[in-house]
């Protein structure tokens, strides 16, 4: 049975010629023609002034907290429900991420939340120094009353875009909505350098610096010299040709991965207790993942059920992020005062033999504002394989097992 992949690297355009050409103009380092053209091509598709091209997704938002400043001791407020890069960066400053619950509209930083936090803060008189805001699955935060928010306590978002290259909000791409936005191309985002990521920003000041810090922070002198800290964050001239050939699919990446969504949107609709992720009024999502929702008193099996039986049948899904305060890593006080319910789920989770802890790794101060909602779309949310590769016969295959988990009571 041929395996199916949650979301495969898709090759289809002028990558290898692309890739060939770099090859052959012996550029076999982090910076050349490529690079420079790639970072061209994604301010010209995102409509952002500069970028700067760089080794992952995590190296952008670890550059981009530097740019601000940010230090030990500080405040970084983040969304609760993302991948864990973008809490580390925060950890790479020393800085303390204060985790942000979604909202059920769009799965994203919660900006009600986000508003009440940051007046808290500012009676307290210790303003956090940056607010991460995720674009979850390829869908944009609630920019509108997030920047409002940020705006009147002149606090800097950083826009963590990884997974929203090409999404919309209001007709804006997503990258646009901070002082920076970040973007990955690894192996499995809608497109890929292998593993690389974007800088960007219409600051060009910040952009500057950054590819300074990202090549080892050297000063304009013959010799080495060094007054600054620096990084080696740059991206490959090789890689950046793969990453031009596969934005120049973009387009058509996004349709086939929304075709895919709506594949799953019809096949699935008969069934009670089915839900996807809601696309906000307010923009189009990249449908990077499709991702669904299960009640299971409606649909009669739980998330588990239907992820075993696709692994069963050689299909790789994925539980939804699972949220930064339910980490272990993390040492978070409102996480313990919220008791015993929480500590129940947990001793259940070891049980299955799902959280494998070492107890004596170091944990991490955080904070966390909410948490009820990534918490229930954490145990009830699935992705499914969203590749653009996926054939019609492979999304009838991922569809016909899902079928056979109907009315399969949880174990
Ligand atoms: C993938 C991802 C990153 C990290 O990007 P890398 O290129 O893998 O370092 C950061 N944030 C989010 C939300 C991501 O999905």
């Amino acid at each position: 049975m041929k395996r199916i992949y949650l979301s495969l690297p898709h090759l289809d355009g002028r990558e290898r010629e692309l890739l060939i050409q770099a090859y052959e103009s012996n550029w076999i380092t982090t910076l050349g023609p490529q690079v420079d053209a790639f970072e061209q091509d994604i301010c010209r598709k995102v409509g952002v002034g500069h970028a700067a091209a760089l080794a992952s997704g995590t190296a952008a938002l670890h550059l981009a907290l530097v740019m601000l400043g940010i230090k030990n001791g500080e405040e970084v407020i983040c969304s609760d429900l993302t991948f864990a890069a973008t809490a580390n960066a925060i950890f790479y400053c020393g800085a303390t991420p204060v985790f942000i619950d979604s909202n059920r509209e769009t799965w994203n930083m919660n900006p009600e939340l986000l508003g009440e936090e940051l007046e808290s803060c500012a009676k307290k008189g210790k303003l956090p120094k940056a607010v991460f805001a995720v674009d979850l699955y390829g869908q944009c935060a609630d920019y509108g009353p997030i920047s409002a928010a940020c705006k009147k306590y002149e606090v800097p978002i950083i826009e963590d875009a990884a997974e929203a290259l090409g999404a919309t909000y209001n007709g804006t791409f997503a990258g646009k909505f901070g002082a920076m936005g970040v973007f990955s191309f690894n192996g499995n985002k809608i497109i890929t350098t292998s593993g690389g990521g974007m800088l960007v920003s219409d600051n060009e000041d910040y952009i500057k610096r950054a590819k300074f810090l990202s090549t080892q922070a050297r000063d304009p002198a013959p010799h080495y010299q060094h007054s600054q800290i620096g990084y080696n964050y740059r991206l490959s001239n090789l890689l950046a040709a793969i990453g031009r050939g596969q934005l120049e699919r973009l387009d058509e990446k996004i349709a086939r991965r929304r075709a895919i969504n709506e594949f799953y949107r019809n096949a699935l609709q008969e069934f009670p207790g089915v839900e996807f992720m809601p696309e906000a009024s307010y923009g189009r999502m990249n449908c990077w993942l499709t991702v669904i929702l299960i009640t299971p008193k409606e649909f009669g099996a739980d998330r588990e059920v239907i992820r075993l039986a696709l692994k069963k049948e050689n299909i790789e899904s994925r539980p939804i992020w699972k949220p930064m305060d339910m980490q272990p890593v993390f040492n978070i006080e409102e996480r313990e005062a919220q008791g015993a319910r929480r500590k129940g789920r947990e001793a259940k989770e070891e049980h299955k033999g799902k959280d494998i802890v070492n107890s004596t790794s170091k944990r991490y101060d955080a904070r966390l504002v909410g948490g009820e909602v990534s918490e229930d779309l954490f145990e009830r949310g699935l992705c499914l394989p969203s590749g653009t590769k996926m054939t019609e016969d492979d999304l009838r295959r991922v569809v016909a097992t899902i079928k056979t988990c109907h009315k399969i009571k949880p174990k």
